[in-house]
C-alpha cells in the first residue's frame, strides 16, 4: 500500500513558499503519495524546537527549513549534520537519521546544479559572490568543489567577508585563490557574479561600476524585480534569478528523504528573471 509520507517547510514568513508544489510534482512524478504544509512559526528558539517535536514526534519524514530558522536548526542538531551544514552553520533540510534528528543544506549544491544545468562552467573561473550571510555560507563549498580557479567573497560588513573566506582557506581543494573585499572593490573580469545578499528584498539597491565586466550574473532571489539582474543585463551578462535554485536544493531534500530520484525535465518548472 502507498502510505502518505508528511513533510513541512517551517518558516516565518512562510504563506510565499513554492516548496509544496514543487513537491507535490516530484512526488507525482516518483509515484508516491505524500502531504507537504506549510508550517508557520514564532521567530525564537523554543517555538522552532517544539514545532519540529511535534512534526517528527507525529511521524513526519521530511522538514525544510526556510528564513529566519536555518541557524537555529543547525543548533537543534548538535553536530548531526552533513558537512555542507557545517560549513554553512545552517540546516535546510531536517530527517531522523539513526534515531536523531539530521540537518543537511542543500541551498549550495542547488546552486551549483542549477548553473551546471544551465551550461555555466565553473571549473578554472572567477566566481565572485556577493554577501557573507546564510546563503552564501551554504554555497563556498560546493563551489570550491565545482573547482572554481578564484573565489572572491565581498560583503557589505567585510569582517564577515574575511571570516568566511578564512574559513575556507585551509580545505585542499582545487581553488588557487580565496579573496574578500567590501562591495565596492570587486575584481574588473568576473566570469560568474553571484548575487547572495538579500538586498533585493528591501529598497535599497547595491551600485556597481560600469567597467565591471561579468559573464554571468545569477541573483539568489527569485519572484521578484531584480535591480541587481537589470544592471547585468545592460552590460549583456547572461542572466539569471534564484528559481532554479529553489528546485534543485528542494530535488536534493525529496531525493533524501524518499530514496527516488527527480527527473526535472518535463515537470514545467523554468528559470526566469524579471529586470527592474
Ligand atoms: P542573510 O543570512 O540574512 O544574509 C544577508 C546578506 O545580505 C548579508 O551578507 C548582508 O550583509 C547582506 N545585506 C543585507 N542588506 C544589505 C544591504 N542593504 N546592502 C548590502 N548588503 C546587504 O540572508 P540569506 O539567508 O543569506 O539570504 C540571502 C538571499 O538569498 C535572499 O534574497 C534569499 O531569498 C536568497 N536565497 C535564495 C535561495 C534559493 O533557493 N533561491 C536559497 C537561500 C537564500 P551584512 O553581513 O553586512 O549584514
Amino acid at each position: 500500500m502507498n502510505k502518505t509520507r508528511h513533510f513541512i517547510v517551517i518558516g516565518n514568513p512562510i504563506s510565499h513558499s513554492k516548496s509544496p508544489d514543487l513537491h507535490a510534482a516530484f512526488a507525482q512524478q516518483v509515484g508516491i503519495d505524500i502531504c507537504y504544509n506549510r508550517q508557520f512559526c514564532p521567530n525564537d528558539f523554543e517555538s522552532f524546537k517544539a514545532v519540529v517535536e511535534a512534526f517528527f514526534g507525529g511521524g513526519g519524514v521530511g522538514a525544510n527549513v526556510t528564513v529566519p530558522f536555518k541557524e537555529m536548526a543547525w543548533q537543534l542538531c548538535q553536530g548531526h549534520i552533513s558537512q555542507y551544514a557545517q560549513a554553512a552553520k545552517a540546516v535546510n533540510t531536517l530527517f531522523i537519521k539513526d534515531n536523531k534528528l539530521y540537518g543537511d543544506n542543500t541551498d549550495g549544491r542547488g546552486l551549483v546544479n542549477d548553473l551546471q544545468q544551465k551550461g555555466v562552467a565553473l571549473k578554472g573561473k572567477t566566481l565572485v559572490i556577493l554577501g557573507a550571510g546564510g546563503a552564501a555560507r551554504g554555497a563556498v563549498l560546493p563551489l570550491l568543489q565545482a573547482d572554481v580557479a578564484h573565489l572572491h567573497i565581498a560583503n557589505r560588513t567585510i569582517q564577515k567577508a574575511c571570516e568566511l573566506a578564512c574559513l575556507f582557506n585551509n580545505i585542499k581543494t582545487n581553488t588557487q585563490q580565496i579573496t574578500y573585499s567590501d562591495l565596492a572593490s570587486l575584481p574588473r573580469d568576473i566570469d560568474v557574479i553571484i548575487n547572495a545578499t538579500s538586498i533585493g528584498l528591501s529598497n535599497e539597491r547595491l551600485s556597481f561600476d560600469c567597467t565591471i565586466n561579468a559573464k554571468v550574473a545569477y541573483d539568489m532571489m527569485y519572484g521578484r524585480p531584480s535591480a541587481f539582474l537589470a544592471f547585468f543585463d545592460k552590460q549583456n551578462s547572461q542572466c539569471f534569478d534564484g528559481l532554479g535554485m529553489l528546485i534543485h536544493q528542494g530535488k536534493l531534500s525529496f531525493e533524501m528523504w524518499t530514496q527516488k530520484a527527480v527527473d526535472l525535465r518535463g515537470l514545467g518548472f523554468d528559470g526566469c528573471f524579471a529586470p527592474q
